[in-house]
């Protein structure tokens, strides 16, 4: 689609945070421009920094094994993050970058529409306008959210990264993902 091109190519040149200086590659995303679930991380690392592309190092593998798990193709879906550009050493990316980049995010959710959004860990779940102090009291159910006077359901977890280095929060992550395509099939999540 061509807004969602055009969205991209304007984060490549973007410089509008410090992120733009050690980058590679900016990654705005990319899958299916019709795609009826977003998957939204926090920020692109190494891999995804050389290749310009969302998910494709370690835990990008792990989540797409999952995803597997449950029925959900990458090609079907669109995948990006809260922040666009790698923060150096992977650190999280701040509060303030964060609300810099959300425009690109919002944009690109306007273009797409979708009917959930499967938001991974803390900095996805802030770049969605929420508020808490622990993931938990956001975690594992539907959450109705306003962004741009256009409501979206969003669906929080933890960023594939966390079950993939603790095996004991795998459990937890299949059933999240489940639950979130429960709730966009609208079948009983329990
Ligand atoms: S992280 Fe976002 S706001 Fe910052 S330079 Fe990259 S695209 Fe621009």
């Amino acid at each position: 689609m061509e807004e969602l091109e055009a969205i991209a190519n304007e984060i490549k040149r973007c410089t509008l945070c410090d992120l733009c200086n050690k980058r590679n590659n900016a990654v705005p995303g990319e899958g299916y421009d019709k795609a009826r679930i977003v998957l939204l991380g926090e920020a692109p690392g190494k891999n995804e920094d050389l290749q310009g592309r969302p998910f494709i190092g370690m835990s990008g593998r792990f989540l797409t094994k999952y995803l597997e798990k449950v029925g959900i193709k990458r090609e079907a879906v669109f995948i990006t993050n809260a922040v666009k550009c790698r923060p150096p050493n992977n650190r999280k990316p701040t509060l303030h970058e964060i609300e810099t980049c959300r425009p690109y995010l919002l944009r690109q959710l306007n273009t797409i529409n979708p009917s959930i959004i499967l938001a991974f860990g803390t900095s996805a779940a802030a770049s969605l306008g929420l508020k808490f102090k622990h993931l938990s009291e956001v975690r594992g159910r539907k959450i109705n959210i306003k962004l741009d006077d256009k409501t979206f359901d969003c669906f929080v977890t933890f960023h594939p990264s966390f079950p993939m280095r603790f095996p004991h929060a795998r459990e937890q992550f299949l059933k999240d993902i489940k639950t979130c395509l429960n709730i966009y099939k609208n079948l009983p999540t329990t």
